[in-house]
C-alpha cells in the first residue's frame, strides 16, 4: 500500500499542543521538586534540543523518508508482505516500532559506546517535559542504521511512520513530564501505557532501578522482559546520574562535549545503594 506521511502541520501541531499543555500543567502540579533553576535548565534544553533538531533534519529524515517510501512501493518487509489494510497495518507498525525502540533503549545502556550518548539524556538532574527531546544529536545520528532496519524489517509505510513518530514524541513528552497526576488514575495508566512515575524511575540515581522501565510507549515490553519497576516512591528518587551530580557537570559546553571526553563511571562504587523493595505511600504498585 503508498501511503502519504500525516501532513507535517498536524503533526507538529499535536506535538506543540502536547508539550504546551504539559508545561501548563508542570506549573499547576508538579510532581518532582526542581533540583536546579527551572528558566537556566530549560535554555540549555531547548539549546540541546535546538541541535538535535537541526541534526534529524539534515539526517534522519531526508534518509527514512524515502527509506520508507521505497520499501512500500517494493513490498518489503513483514507486514508488507502480508498486504494487511491500511487500518491494520498502521497500528501494528506501530506496535513492532515500539517494541524495537525498547530494544534499541536497552542497546544504549548495555552497549558502553552507546551508553557514552545515552548518558547525556540521563544526566539531566531534573525530570520534566523539556528533558523528554534533550538527547545529545549525536545519539539521534548513530542511531538511524538502527531505525532504517526497523522501517526494512517491519515493512513500515510513510503514514506509518509519522503516526508512530508523532505517537512517540506525544509519549515521551508525557512520561518525562513533572506532571503530579491522581495516583489512582496513573495506577490505572500504567498497565497499558508509560507514565511519568514510572519514568521517573528510570532516571533515578539507583542502578537497579535505571536498568528497569525502559518502554517508551506501551508498558507490555517491561512486562514481558521482567523489567517493570513500579515499588518506588517518587520523593524518594534521586534523579540523574550519579557521576554527575554537581551543577557543572551538566552545564551545556561540558554535556555537549561529554560523548567524547574520559567518562567517569557512571555509577562509582559508592554510589546510592540499592534501595530494599516494599510498599511504600504513592507509588504505582497497588
Ligand atoms: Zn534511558
Amino acid at each position: 500500500m503508498t501511503s502519504r506521511p500525516l501532513p507535517f502541520w498536524l503533526a507538529g501541531a499535536v506535538v506543540a499542543g502536547t508539550f504546551a499543555v504539559l508545561l501548563w500543567l508542570e506549573r499547576r502540579q508538579p510532581l518532582r521538586r526542581p533540583v536546579e533553576p527551572k528558566g537556566q535548565r530549560l535554555a540549555r534544553n531547548l539549546a540541546v534540543v535546538a541541535l538535535s533538531t537541526a541534526a534529524v533534519a539534515l539526517t534522519e529524515r531526508p534518509a527514512i523518508g524515502p527509506l520508507s517510501g521505497f520499501v512500500t512501493a517494493k513490498r518489503w518487509g513483514l507486514l508488507q508482505w502480508a498486504a494487511l489494510p491500511g487500518a491494520l497495518e498502521v497500528p501494528l507498525a506501530v506496535v513492532l516500532m515500539d517494541y524495537t525502540l525498547y530494544v534499541w533503549h536497552v542497546l544504549t545502556h548495555r552497549v558502553p559506546w552507546l551508553w557514552r550518548f545515552h548518558l547525556v539524556h540521563h544526566v539531566d538532574r531534573d525530570l520534566d517535559a523539556s528533558t523528554a527531546l534533550r538527547f545529545h544529536f549525536a545519539e539521534l545520528v548513530i542511531s538511524i542504521p538502527w531505525r532504517a532496519a526497523q522501517v526494512l524489517v517491519i515493512g513500515v509505510s510513510p503514514l506509518a511512520f509519522s503516526v508512530w513518530q508523532t505517537a512517540l514524541l506525544v509519549s515521551i513528552l508525557f512520561h518525562h513530564s513533572n506532571v503530579r497526576l491522581p495516583i489512582a488514575l496513573e495506577r490505572r495508566l500504567v498497565r497499558v501505557l508509560v507514565t511519568p512515575r514510572m519514568h521517573g524511575i528510570h532516571h533515578s540515581t539507583v542502578r537497579g532501578e535505571t536498568d528497569a522501565n525502559w518502554s517508551s510507549g506501551f508498558t507490555l515490553w517491561d512486562r514481558l522482559h521482567g523489567t517493570l519497576r513500579l515499588d518506588v516512591a517518587q520523593e524518594e528518587i534521586t534523579i540523574g546520574v550519579p557521576a554527575y551530580q554537581a551543577p557543572g557537570d551538566v552545564a551545556l559546553a561540558r554535556i555537549l562535549a561529554l560523548p567524547l571526553v574520559p567518562q567517569r563511571p557512571s555509577w562509582p562504587s559508592d554510589g546510592p545503594p540499592p534501595r530494599a523493595r516494599g510498599a511504600r505511600r504513592d507509588q504505582l504498585l497497588a
